[in-house]
């Protein structure tokens, strides 16, 4: 049986995982639903060349929709359809607006997803492939599912060179494609008008309560059914079941208690190391923990005080605070930051225990976020020794790169000149170890464990800025003000597609483009995230844009969701909108965020999600 909710798709790389899909949702029913909803547009093009022509019947157009896809979704739909009791629906008026609406917006929704298309393949991220089909056939053009994989190896030491350019580099003799600011910014105003286009709100805006009541029929109709099949699937539980965490930031992987229990031991084990440098004067454990009175003996989760709570509500700076033990940001230098007076040898310890943990539990993975800030040319280096020094590495851990969006606060300490020399630091060592591994062996092979970057801070602070045509390029961003979310995304997007063509050249392992999008501030980061990002962590404001929601689903964006972080920032716990996006089939992922803020013990989100709603195990 592959049914009731739940599955993980684990693609096999570099003989390990790479991606994570942990969707709790009957498959079947979705890829049928999907394929139904792309249909539905599909039908929508030839009526504009013949305005006679008439909507088939949905049940011709169901079948139909099978004949369409991959033979591995046909093979598990059919035998369910006999299984499972199936309402039909008949009648020439499908989706309840009028038909030259009906037109209009498919038209506009078909155009979003062409958009979408154009731009994940350009930087070779992955593209839903049933979505990849229903296009191609509107597009009259080959499909290209291009495997990007198996490419062969160019010698390492091909001797490239490369210079730079106005805000990315550009690799000489190799002509890299990359995208172009004007095609994007079009792009952009052409999304923004169509997600307030008001008929194409109505038209998404009822597919979607369609989809949820087309879940609920089905509930209704099969729930003692999918137990049964639940019941006879033999060594699976919810225990066992494979879980990635899409979402968790490596600073905070640890739970407190955890954290605590280190902090205790490393005050026994190590008193007199030399841990921070005071004025000049290296200070030792002991001595720091005397400058702030306190004794092992005096630590307890209360005095750790790292527990986001009912005051850190809609107040990202008090949960940022949350990081610091004690509200000393001594030690969180100290022990969870990578780049310090030791090394990093603390934070290594721990990531390392919390893997063991994770290798023990068998069937739980994560991908971890460590954080690039782009103040220097030599952190990448710097991070990559780390990992490889304390040898943090595991099978059931990949990396991903999260760059905060504080290009405001190192210019107004003057740590940079303007963006352009942030954008060389966070890009430039890459692509220096990817034209010449051998001069960087240690981040070369670092970087084969790293799955992609993130954009992460405070999205519902202020935006004083709108990203347009006049706005100044990289090197000549000097202002005081941030850049906005979109600037951010699109420059990192940008050179990150003009490194993966590289590293596709060379044989490298290439990235993808998962920032935090949607967890709250203005509607159109969700824009972005959806033209430029494989997937997205958090989308809440979804709930909020029938027509951006159902592009999301559309496309299948995988989305990290953490319920139990947002009830501690954004959305109490019971209007996350997690079961309704579950229900309407979006490709929804249960993450933790921050396990340190969030949790008291090994308990975990998926459990309580669980329980809240509902959920069950497969
Ligand atoms: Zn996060």
């Amino acid at each position: 049986m592959k049914s009731l909710s739940g599955f993980i798709k684990v693609k096999s790389h570099l003989n390990t995982f790479q991606t994570h899909c942990f969707k709790i949702y009957r498959t079947n029913m979705l890829t049928c639903t999907l394929c139904l909803s792309l249909y539905l547009l599909y039908f929508c093009l030839p009526l504009l060349k013949c305005p006679s022509y008439c909507l088939p019947p949905l049940r011709y157009m169901q079948e139909k929709s099978f004949d369409d896809v991959d033979d591995g979704f046909r093979e598990r739909a059919l035998p369910l359809e006999r299984e499972y009791q199936r309402v039909s629906i008949s009648g020439e008026e499908k989706c309840g607006v009028p038909f030259t609406d009906l037109v209009d917006a498919a038209k506009c929704v078909v155009k979003a997803l062409f958009i979408r298309e154009k731009y994940i393949k350009r930087s070779m991220q992955s593209f839903c492939k049933t979505t990849a089909h229903a296009l191609q056939e509107l597009g009259m053009k080959p499909l290209d599912l291009t495997d990007y994989d198996d490419i062969a190896e160019t010698p390492v030491d091909a001797g490239i060179s490369y210079t730079l350019q106005t805000y990315f580099v550009t690799v000489r003799q190799l002509d890299l494609p990359y995208p172009d600011l004007t095609e994007y910014i079009e792009d952009m105003n052409v999304m923004m008008a169509l997600i307030i286009n008001g008929p194409v709100k109505s038209f998404c805006y009822r597919r979607l309560q369609y989809l949820s009541s087309k879940f609920q029929m089905h509930i209704l109709l099969n729930e003692m059914k999918e137990l049964a099949a639940q019941k006879k699937v033999p060594h699976r539980d919810f225990y066992n079941i494979r879980k990635v965490d899409t979402h968790i930031h490596a600073s905070s992987c640890m739970n407190q208690k955890h954290l605590l229990r280190f902090i205790k031991r490393s005050m026994k084990k190590y008193p007199e190391e030399i841990v921070h440098i005071e004025r000049g004067r290296g200070q030792t454990l002991k001595e720091v923990f005397e400058s702030m009175n306190l004794t092992a003996f005096d630590l307890s989760v209360d005095t750790l005080d790292m527990h986001a709570d009912r005051n850190t509500f809609h107040r990202f700076d008090k949960f940022n605070a949350k990081y610091n033990p004690i509200g000393e940001s001594i030690l969180r230098e100290i022990f969870i930051k990578t780049d310090n007076c030791i090394e990093g040898k603390y934070f290594a310890h721990i990531v390392k225990e919390v893997m063991s943990d994770l290798e023990e539990s068998k069937y739980q993975n994560s991908e971890l976020r460590l954080s690039i800030y782009g103040r220097s040319r030599d952190e990448w280096e710097k991070l990559a020794k780390w990992a490889l020094k304390h040898r943090v590495y595991s099978d059931n851990v990949r990396w991903l790169i999260q760059v905060p969006r504080l290009f405001d606060v190192y210019q107004t300490k003057k740590t940079l000149a303007n963006f352009q020399e942030m954008l060389e630091n966070i890009f430039l060592p890459l692509f220096e170890a990817t034209i010449n591994p051998r001069k960087h062996p240690e981040l070369h092979l670092f970087l084969e464990h790293v799955v992609g970057f993130d954009s992460v801070d405070d999205e519902s602070k202020p935006e004083h800025h709108i990203f347009n045509l006049d706005s100044p390029l990289p090197e000549n961003w000097t202002e005081e003000d941030n850049p906005p979310y979109s600037y951010y995304l699109y420059y990192t997007y940008a050179n990150m597609t003009v490194l993966n063509h590289l590293r596709r050249q060379r044989g490298f392992r290439m990235f993808v483009l998962r920032p935090h999008c949607g967890e709250a501030g203005p509607i159109h980061h969700l824009v972005s995230g959806f033209m430029l990002s494989e997937n997205i962590s958090h989308g809440l404001l979804l709930r909020k844009a029938p027509v951006l929601q159902y592009l999301y689903y559309l496309a299948q964006i995988g989305i990290a969701m953490s319920p139990l972080s947002n009830n501690s920032l954004f959305l109490s716990y019971h209007r996350n909108p997690l079961p309704e996006y579950l229900s309407r089939g979006l490709m929804i992922s249960l993450s933790t965020d921050d396990p340190l803020q969030f949790h008291f013990t090994k308990v975990n989100s998926f459990c309580l999600t669980a329980r809240v709603h509902s959920l069950t195990a497969r």
